[in-house]
């Protein structure tokens, strides 16, 4: 074996890990999770590798995980023989947090005094392999990747800096090894060296994992004798298999952690089959919290593939449309190839059809919500409701049933949204549009002078204030009948209702003169001066023509160079 080398943590990971030595997270517990979840991952992964390429030297007929406590040296290990990785991985998959968000949530910690909402925030980002520092006072991994010769061992102390160190003999995949903090031994409850202790927490947490977790246990017989021998001590039982009644809540729960790499609950779990010529079965999963990520180029989307049980990709896209990229979980197809590629999905007319499926449960889903529990729907719509609304652009099938489960800002009450069929109850005799304005913020086009005349006269407004707004409301014509018509464009008519045609006449001329000098004056910045009944406190405003494109989209297209 070579030399240990020393390197130091990106600054980033660094802050992280210390949060972690020092982490007063009330579940410690769940670092395991994340090492059999990575463990497993490791498998899927060695799986589908050898299953691709032929000529990998690698033995796949027996993979599992292993967990082996050592009492006397107080160490817990955890090992895999899955893809292993190779010594520049290790860098740069262990030596950094590659994760985006991570400068976000550092700075949000910084500006969080409340330690428990600290805690939430680290919990939303969830730490992975560092969670072992929880428990751990120093980690030892001794990794190989599958097809090299040379293994890395990477140890560190949490504390600044880790070595890395080629090992010549070194079994292909992973070992990671937690030498236990003492203080856990004394003042805690549990010792992760006893091996009741991991099978409960493995059970509780892992149990769905596809691959056996195996671990040396204590049997005590009929005779009084007691033998060692290592057991299986997951049940391995794929939990979108099951039937849903025989799923606990807590289980739905754990499998979402493992899959999402989220530390919170899920807000809502939609579990289905579908049974006949094209036979699939899907768990999926709406978070409590978007990603840091939501709305970076390169988000993830969160939906796995198998095909009968066994792993072929994450982040399937052919899935389910970009607009649901937040949902989370896992569709099981039983009549595809292993072999299938995303190329191949994208035109798949099975993969459609159940993409169309399940689209539709999910907006179905919140759309029950909504009527249930209206304030968890407000919940969604905080996280998710700009996600959504991008569907409203190019899924022209959905585009009734995602203005149904949208809410909007509106004149009508400042601390609640409304949806689109409540304003509809609200209109007034002889409305027929639904009003709108659209820019940056609530204050900002509320106190528009655009408004004015529909506060006096007591018609609602709806305030669209995300910048998609702007985008899809110029392309979705209608909702119930109703058109969408913006109070920031053209003549809207408000006279009808109320003024007379006379006075009107009347005062056109009364100001004919000052219109055609306004006229001449402004030629070059407006099109037109004219009177208008939409103000009532303000003495003038500038209006866009009715096809001219919002301000908020105006200035997008000019930054974009048009
Ligand atoms: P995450 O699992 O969310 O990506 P982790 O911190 O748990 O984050 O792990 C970081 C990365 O390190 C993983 O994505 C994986 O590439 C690699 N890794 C961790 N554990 C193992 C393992 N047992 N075998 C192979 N690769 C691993
Ligand atoms: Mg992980």
């Amino acid at each position: 074996s070579t030399q240990a080398e020393t390197f130091e943590f990106q600054a980033e990971s660094r802050k992280l890990l210390q949060l972690m030595v020092h982490a007063i997270y009330s579940n410690k517990d769940t670092f395991l999770r994340e090492l059999v979840s990575n463990a497993s991952d490791a498998l899927d992964k060695v799986r589908l590798e050898s299953f691709r390429d032929k000529d990998l030297e690698v033995d796949t007929s027996d993979l599992h995980i292993l967990i082996e406590a050592d009492r006397e040296h107080r160490t817990l290990t955890v090992r895999d023989n899955g893809i292993g990785m190779s010594r520049d991985e290790v860098q740069e998959l262990i030596g950094t947090i590659a994760k985006s968000g991570t400068a976000e949530l550092l700075q949000q910690l910084k500006d969080t005094k409340d330690g428990a909402a600290a805690q939430e925030l680290i919990g939303q980002f969830g730490l992975g392999f560092y969670a072992s520092f929880m428990v751990a006072d120093r980690v030892t991994l001794l990794t190989r990747r599958a097809g090299e010769d040379t293994g890395t061992r990477w140890d560190s102390t949490g504390e600044g800096t880790y070595t890395l160190e080629g090992v010549d003999e070194a079994p292909q995949g992973t070992a990671v090894t937690l030498h236990l903090k003492a203080e856990d031994q004394e003042d805690s409850l549990l010792d992760y060296t006893d091996s009741t202790t991991i099978t409960t927490i493995v059970k509780r947490y892992s149990d769905f994992i596809s691959w056996p977790i195996r671990m040396e246990v204590e049997r005590t017989d009929s005779e009084g004798e007691t033998t060692r021998q290592i057991e299986t001590i997951n049940s391995m039982k794929a939990l979108w298999a099951r039937p849903k009644e025989e799923v606990a809540e807590e289980e739905y729960r754990e499998f979402y952690k493992h899959i999402s790499h989220d530390w919170n609950d899920p807000l809502e779990t939609i579990h289905l089959r579908a049974e006949g010529t094209f036979e699939y079965q899907a768990l999926l999963f709406i978070p409590s919290m978007a990603p840091f990520d939501l709305f970076t180029r390169d988000a993830k989307r969160g939906v796995q593939l198998y095909v009968k049980r066994v792993f072929i990709m994450d982040d399937c896209e052919a899935l389910l449309p970009e607009y649901l990229r937040f949902v989370k979980g896992v569709v099981d197809a039983q009549d595809l190839s292993l072999n299938v590629s995303r190329e191949i999905l994208q035109q798949d007319r099975q993969i459609q059809m159940m993409r169309r499926r399940l689209v539709k449960k999910v907006l179905s889903t919140v759309k029950e919500l909504m009527t249930e529990d209206p304030d968890r729907y407000a919940k969604f719509w905080d996280q998710f409701g700009q996600a959504v609304k991008e569907g409203l652009l190019g899924d022209v099938d959905n585009r009734d049933q995602i203005l149904e489960i949208s809410s909007f800002e509106s004149t009508h009450d400042p601390e609640s949204r409304t949806t689109l069929r409540q304003y509809i109850e609200r209109m007034k005799d002889g409305q027929d549009s639904i009003y709108y304005i659209t820019g940056s913020s609530r204050s900002k086009v509320e106190n528009s002078p655009h408004i004015e005349a529909f506060r006096d006269k007591g018609l609602e407004v709806l305030l669209l204030t995300d910048p998609v707004d702007e985008m899809w409301v110029e392309s979705v014509p209608e909702f119930d009948g109703k058109p969408f018509q913006s109070i920031a464009k053209g003549q809207v008519d408000l006279d009808e209702q109320d003024d007379s045609n006379s006075e009107r006449a009347e005062q056109e001329q009364e100001f004919a003169e000052v219109l055609s000098w306004m006229s001449t004056k402004l030629a070059d910045d407006v099109k037109e001066v004219r009177l208008s009944s939409r103000l009532s406190t303000s003495p003038a405003c500038v209006v866009g023509d009715t096809n001219d494109m919002g301000p908020t989209l105006e200035k997008m297209y000019r930054a974009m160079g048009h």
